[in-house]
């Protein structure tokens, strides 16, 4: 689309980029699980909006692939998310309804460890906060309930019966399909070279040209220091693995029978899912090996000793579940210090919005961030209490 880039412009000040009247709204770079949710929420506010990808839509070399992500209300991560992932339930529903595909799959959630984990402890607490329904299991009752399930009597779980799981690459697919519906325009196999802001604009420069708009939202995962290199404190690439096994009782893993969970052990904090969309029961355990990495050299194999890590735990606490391997994957979290969102305008340019540091666990709130988002470059405030999520939350510390 030649008139929506202006190489001229650019040759003509020498590499500086100016700011030439807006073709765009706004482009987002990064069309993952943050960025397709956005370009679909601008694009729903008859903004003209461009998204850029490095990759394939979808692809898995970044955070959002794996068939499944977690979906749960008690969160023992703080209760001021509770708010925020109920809109996230409303807006995948809202998806689903708009796309004619399912997308949010209810198996109920287990939350479970010692009585004093954060898992356990932050799960029940975020429950009493906000009036959640749920029931709290020991290790006997949960077995009794979930066969699967085969906690030492030291364990006890919290239940709650709306969590569940989104189907991450679909969630993509159909937000991108949503969009271009409501003339969003994406460009895959265009990595972001650079972007300048400068009077109320931004440019932003790919090998195909130089786009300009009116504000710039930065979705890109793990290479959000490499886009915003302030940030690489802040931001930090970590390297996961993702298993899937044959269960020796496969019928104890179907859907109906075997809640997503999230499990703190001295062993580690593992989490899963039943079976669903390829092969086996699924199950990560939460920064795998703790090896920082920059995505573009990280090792994406994966080794015997990836599988020992996960092995152990499923071993232990599925024993019924221990069966042949049927697929590894790697995967990256984007880690930020306290392991809270960042979602915020930049600090010296408001006509940028920054949302990274997911810390392996933002995907649920994909449907939700991407309204956040929209409404942070559009309105210039959210209507959610963002707090939790400011970048200033970091300035004490140095
Ligand atoms: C193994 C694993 C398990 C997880 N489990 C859960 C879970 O159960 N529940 C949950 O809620 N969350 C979970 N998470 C976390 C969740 O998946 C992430 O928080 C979420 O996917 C982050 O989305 P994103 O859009 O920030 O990143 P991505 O989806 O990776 O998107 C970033 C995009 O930016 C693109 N990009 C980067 N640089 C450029 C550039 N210069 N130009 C153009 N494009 C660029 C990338 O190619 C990529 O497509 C898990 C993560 C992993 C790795």
């Amino acid at each position: 689309m030649p008139d929506h880039k202006d190489r001229d412009a650019e040759s003509r000040t020498h590499g500086t980029i100016v700011v030439v009247p807006t073709p765009y709204d706004a482009i987002v770079i990064g069309i993952g699980g943050m960025g397709s949710a956005t370009v679909y929420e601008l694009a729903r506010r008859g903004r003209r909006v461009l998204g850029l990808e490095r990759y394939d839509i979808p692809h898995d070399l970044g955070s959002s692939h794996g068939v499944s992500r977690i979906i749960r209300l008690a969160y023992w991560e703080h209760p001021a998310y509770v708010p925020l992932l109920r809109r996230a339930f409303e807006q995948w529903r809202a998806l689903e309804l708009r796309c004619g595909e399912r997308l949010l799959i209810v198996t109920g959630s287990i939350d479970a460890g010692r009585h004093d984990s954060r898992t356990f402890a932050g799960a029940l607490h975020s429950c009493a906060v906000h009036s959640l329904p749920h029931e709290v299991l020991d290790a006997a009752a949960l077995r009794g309930r979930f066969p699967a399930y085969q906690l030492p009597p030291d364990m006890a779980a919290v239940y709650q019966a709306d969590g569940g799981f989104v189907l991450s690459e679909r969630a993509i697919v159909n937000y991108v399909n949503a969009a271009h519906d409501l003339g969003a325009e994406i460009h895959a196999r265009e990595p972001v070279l650079a972007w300048e802001a400068g009077g109320n604009g931004v440019a932003v420069r790919t090998a195909a040209g130089t786009y300009r708009a009116a504000r710039l939202i930065l979705t890109a995962g793990s290479w959000t220091a490499d886009l915003v290199p302030a940030l690489r404190r802040l931001a930090q690439p970590e390297r996961q693995v993702m298993l899937w096994v044959q269960p020796r009782r496969p019928e104890l893993f179907r859907p109906a029978q075997f809640p997503v969970f999230n499990m703190e052990a001295p062993e580690g904090h593992y989490y899963g899912f039943p079976i669903f969309g390829i092969p086996g029961f699924k199950v990560g355990r939460y920064h795998h090996r703790r090896e920082a990495v920059h995505p573009d050299a990280m090792d994406r194999s994966c080794h015997a000793e990836d599988e020992a890590v996960l092995r152990e735990g499923i071993r232990k606490y599925f024993p019924e579940g221990d069966g042949p391997t049927l697929s590894m994957k790697t995967c990256l979290f984007t880690n930020s210090p306290d392991e809270h969102f960042i979602i915020d305008r930049h600090p010296a340019l408001p006509q940028v919005i920054v949302a990274a540091g997911f810390s392996g666990h933002g995907f649920k709130f994909c449907s939700v961030v991407g309204e956040i988002l929209a409404e942070l470059a559009l309105e210039r405030q959210s209507r959610w209490d963002l707090t939790l999520f400011r970048l200033s939350r970091f300035d004490a510390g140095g």
